[in-house]
C-alpha cells in the first residue's frame, strides 16, 4: 500500500495515476495508517509546490491559474522522483491517459510539424523515442483516414450484441452466456428494434458513415436472428453512403457457415475472427472454449466465402505465455494472413474473473514485455501492415498499449472514430453508450444504457427517453 497525503486534492487522481503505472495492481491510503510502504506528499503554497516521495523532496514553480502547466510540471517531478525510486522508467513517460494520439493529432490540426510535436512530447512528457514516434505515425495516418469523414454532417452507428458463448477469463465487458438468453432473445431484440427504430427516425438527414455491430459477440445470435437485426439496420437506415459495415464474429466457437452467408449476402464489409493467441494451452485456461484448429477452419471458410477485410485481435500478456508463446502465435498469424490484426495487452478489469481470481492465475505468471510488443510490431509490419489506431487502458499489464495495424485500404474508420471522438455516435443494446460530439465547441456529450438486460428490456422506453433528451 503506499499513502497519498495531499494537502487539496485537485491533483490527486493525477499523482495517483502515475504512481499506479509505476506500482501497477498497488493499492492506496489517504490517510497514515499501518502496512504503507511509503508516503507521496504534496502541497501548494504562493506558487511553489512542495512534493515528497519517500522522504526525498523537491519544490518547483506552478503558475498561477494555469491548471495544466500545473499538472505537467507536477507529473514531471513526481516522475523523476519515482524514476530514481524504482530504477525504472516508463514507455509513455508522464502520460496515463488513454489517448496518447490526441496530443499529436490536435498538434497536427493545429499546423505543427510533426518533428515539433516529437520534440514537444520529448520535452513534456518524457515518453520514449520509440513511443513517440508510434504515436506521431498513428496520428498522421488517422488524420488522412478521417479527412473523408464529416465530423458535423455524419455519424456512425454502433448496435451491441452483449452476448458470448462463455465468459473469457479477463472479459470486462457487457457479456452475458448467450445459453441462458436463447429463448427470450426476441424479447432482446425486440427492444432493441424500438431502439434503433427511435434512433434512425431522430438521425434522418445526417449521413450514415459506419456500422459497427459489437458485443459481445454478435454472431452469437442465430443466423435467424442475425439476418433479422441486420435486415432492420437496412430496412431503417440509409446505408447507401457507409464506408464499412464491420460485424465482429469474434469468438470462433460463435461462428457457422450460415452465419456467414448471412452476413455476405448483406454485404458486410469487415468482420473480426479473435484467436487473442494460437495456444492451445492459453485458451483453454482463459476460458475460450475454442481450439487453434478452429480459428484456421473458421478464417479459411470466410475466405472461401469472400471477406476480403478480416480482422484478428490479439492480446500479450495472458497467463502462462512466454515470448515463445508469442512467436507461436504470430508465427500462426502470419500463415493465415489477415487483413488487420489488434494487438491487446492484457488489462486487469476489476470485475473480470481474472482479477477476482487473481492468486490462481498470478502463479502463472503474466508478463508483457517491450520485447513481446517490440516483436508483434515487427511481424505486422513485415506482413505490410502499418499502425493506424492506439488507445491505453487502465491498468495495462506492463503499461504498455493496444495497437491497431492494418493492410492500406484496411483499416477500420470506426475504431479510430470511437477513440478519438471526433464524430457522433449513435449507439443502440444494452451496456452501449450514444456519444455526441459538438466539433466546433470542442464538446462531448453521452448518454449510457444499462448493462443488464433484463433492465434494458423493462426500461427500454426509458434508454429511449435518455437519448432523446441528448439527442434533441
Ligand atoms: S468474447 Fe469478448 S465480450 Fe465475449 S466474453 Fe470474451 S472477452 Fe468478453
Amino acid at each position: 500500500m503506499i499513502g497519498i497525503l495531499l494537502k487539496d486534492n485537485e491533483f490527486e487522481q493525477d499523482i495517483r495515476e502515475l504512481l499506479m503505472a509505476f506500482y501497477p495492481g498497488e493499492r492506496f491510503a489517504h490517510q497514515e495508517t499501518e502496512g504503507v510502504k511509503f508516503y507521496v506528499k504534496g502541497e501548494q503554497e504562493q506558487g511553489v509546490y512542495r512534493l515528497e516521495v519517500d522522504g526525498e523532496t523537491c519544490r518547483f514553480e506552478v503558475p498561477e491559474g494555469e491548471r495544466l502547466e500545473t499538472k505537467n510540471r507536477i507529473k514531471q517531478n513526481l516522475y523523476r522522483l519515482l524514476e530514481k525510486q524504482t530504477g525504472q522508467s516508463l514507455p509513455w513517460g508522464t502520460l496515463t491517459g488513454i489517448r496518447p494520439t490526441k496530443i499529436p493529432l490536435t498538434k497536427l490540426e493545429e499546423g505543427w510539424e510533426p518533428e515539433d510535436i516529437r520534440e514537444f512530447m520529448r520535452k513534456t512528457y518524457y515518453a520514449s523515442e520509440e513511443k513517440i514516434a508510434l504515436s506521431v505515425e498513428v496520428a498522421e495516418r488517422e488524420r488522412e483516414l478521417l479527412s473523408r469523414i464529416s465530423y458535423e454532417d455524419g455519424y456512425s452507428l454502433y448496435v451491441g450484441i452483449p452476448f458470448c458463448p462463455t465468459t473469457c477469463l479477463y472479459c470486462s465487458f457487457t457479456s452475458y452466456p448467450i445459453g441462458k438468453w436463447e429463448k427470450r432473445m426476441e424479447e432482446y431484440l425486440g427492444a432493441l428494434f424500438q431502439e434503433l427504430e427511435y434512433t434512425a427516425g431522430r438521425m434522418k438527414g445526417k449521413k450514415l458513415d459506419t456500422v459497427y455491430f459489437g458485443g459481445g459477440t454478435p454472431t452469437s445470435l442465430s443466423a435467424e436472428h442475425l439476418e433479422q437485426v441486420i435486415g432492420k439496420v437496412e430496412e431503417l437506415f440509409d446505408l447507401s453512403g457507409i464506408q464499412e459495415f464491420t460485424v465482429e464474429a469474434g469468438r470462433p466457437d460463435s461462428i457457422t457457415a450460415e452465419k456467414l452467408e448471412v452476413l455476405k449476402r448483406h454485404g458486410i464489409t469487415r468482420i473480426s475472427i479473435n484467436p487473442q493467441t494460437m495456444n492451445q494451452k492459453t485458451l483453454d485456461i482463459i476460458g475460450r472454449r475454442h481450439t487453434v484448429e478452429m480459428v484456421k477452419e473458421k478464417f479459411a471458410l470466410a475466405r472461401e466465402l469472400g471477406f476480403d477485410n478480416i480482422n484478428m485481435d490479439l492480446i500479450i500478456g495472458l497467463p502462462g505465455e512466454t515470448m515463445e508463446d508469442v512467436e507461436r502465435t504470430m508465427e500462426e498469424i502470419r500463415a493465415l494472413s489477415p487483413d488487420s490484426i489488434t494487438v491487446h495487452s492484457l488489462a486487469l478489469k476489476r470485475a473480470a474473473r481474472l482479477n477476482l481470481e487473481w492468486d490462481q492465475y498470478a502463479q502463472l505468471g503474466m508478463v508483457n514485455t517491450q520485447e513481446m510488443i517490440d516483436l508483434t510490431a515487427r511481424y505486422a509490419r513485415e506482413m505490410g501492415m502499418e499502425p493506424y489506431y492506439l488507445y491505453r487502458q487502465k491498468n495495462m499489464a506492463g503499461n504498455f498499449e493496444n495497437v491497431g495495424y492494418a493492410l492500406p485500404g484496411k483499416a477500420c474508420i470506426y475504431n479510430i472514430l470511437i477513440m478519438e471522438e471526433m464524430q457522433t455516435i449513435a449507439a443502440c443494446g444494452a451496456g452501449t453508450t450514444t456519444k455526441v460530439v459538438y466539433p466546433a465547441e470542442h464538446r462531448r456529450e453521452r448518454a449510457e444504457n444499462v448493462k443488464d438486460v433484463e433492465q434494458y428490456i423493462g426500461r427500454i422506453d426509458e434508454m429511449i427517453g435518455r437519448k432523446d433528451a441528448l439527442l434533441r
